[in-house]
């Protein structure tokens, strides 16, 4: 059975957290909202717990999730021969959507980081994280609270929809606050290396690190043999519809008629301002929100690429956005998410989209 309790995102009734904190230290899984996107969660240090949530999403053991911390103590309990600079950059970032990759302690079970010696972890910038951390008392290890086949959930309708009776509990606190996930960089070589872009942005850790390595595994541009982070090498979420991302904005048009006029149903999913120039093609729209805002765009994705898959399109095309800033993180789940079907030209497309026409 799953328990869903509602939760206010700003001031966490204390009694609830308490009920799902008791359910953490009795061993079992709760899902709980953070600022970037739900995290499916169970005690980071009890290898039994820790294996409910590999299989509440069918998550490959080898693919090691993110421990979750609400206090600088609880870094030692599970992270060891961390630079004193590494250190004094952490009490400035967090709370906030920046995982660091660090040595590991003995204490933290191989089930957590996939049996590697090293673990990721951050401290979440959202009250009802931090509150169940906090009464749990124990770092808690989750990932994104999805089915492993699924986009991120951003809303707790969308954890009901992929893992209602396989988890304990739910704190439902409504939409998350960025909707992307948490930036992750491998602090343990020097310079540091990032693994996965998100909302704490790439001229930010420029600024706090100096220099960082930005593999393309980063961008999105590219499918690649050797896997950078361990979670790199299994398939990414990809909705069941072609999914194409037009990256050159001027062919827009041309791409959206020619696979109309070869019968194909498109779907379009694009910023607000780019929508309403379609407005005269009767074309099914799904909108992300304002260009001039990147932070609605993100919160708005991974929810619009359900829609996609729920959508009774064959097709469904997205143009790309600005790189800067939570940018980044936006291409690279879209690029992913696409199987890296990037269109630059009106040939492109026949790469990836089998001409129907006989
Ligand atoms: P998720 O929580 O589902 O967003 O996935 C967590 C991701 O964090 C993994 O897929 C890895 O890419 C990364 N990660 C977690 N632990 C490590 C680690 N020890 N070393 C490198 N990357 C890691
Ligand atoms: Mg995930």
């Amino acid at each position: 059975m799953t328990e869903v309790l509602k939760v206010d995102p700003l001031y966490p009734e204390l009694d609830k957290i308490k009920k799902a904190a008791s359910v953490i230290k009795a061993g079992g899984t709760v899902v709980f909202p953070t600022e970037t996107v739900y995290g499916l969660g169970a005690n980071a240090l009890d290898a039994e717990a820790v294996k409910k949530i590999f299989i509440a999403k069918n998550r490959p053991m080898d693919n090691p999730l993110i421990v979750h911390i609400s206090n600088i103590d609880q870094l030692y309990e599970v992270a060891k021969d961390i630079p004193e600079k590494i250190i004094n950059i952490v009490k400035i970032v967090w709370p906030g959507p920046l995982t660091f990759v660090l040595k590991k302690t003995d204490k933290v079970p191989k089930e957590t980081t996939g049996g590697l010696d090293t673990i990721a972890v951050r401290m979440p910038a959202h009250p009802v994280a931090l509150a169940l951390i906090n009464e749990s008392d124990v770092p808690i290890a989750a990932p994104s609270a999805n089915l492993a086949t699924k986009p991120s959930p951003t809303k707790a309708e969308h954890v009901i929809d992929d893992l209602f009776g396989k988890v304990d509990v739910v704190l439902d606190s409504g939409e998350t606050f960025f909707g992307v996930e948490s930036t992750v960089i491998n602090v343990t070589v020097d310079p540091p290396v990032l693994l996965r872009p998100g909302p704490f942005s790439v001229e930010e850790l420029e600024r706090i690190f100096g220099k960082i390595i930005i593999p393309e595994q980063a961008k999105g541009t590219g499918e690649f043999s050797v896997a950078l982070a361990p979670g790199m090498k299994y398939k990414h979420y990809a909705p069941t519809k072609k999914f194409l991302v037009v990256e050159n904005r001027g062919i827009l048009r041309d791409v959206i008629k020619e696979l109309r006029e070869k019968g194909y149903r498109v779907v379009f999913l694009c910023a607000h301002e780019v929508c309403k120039q379609f407005q005269e093609e009767k074309i099914e729209i799904i909108e992300l929100g304002s260009e001039n805002n990147l932070y609605e765009i993100s919160r708005n994705l991974f929810d619009s690429f359900r829609k996609l898959d729920k959508s009774n399109a064959d097709i469904g095309i997205i143009h790309s956005v600005s790189e800067r800033g939570i940018g980044l993180a936006i291409m690279n789940r879209t690029r992913k998410a696409s199987g890296f079907s990037s269109i630059y030209s009106i040939e492109d497309v026949w790469k990836y989209v089998g001409n129907k026409t006989q």
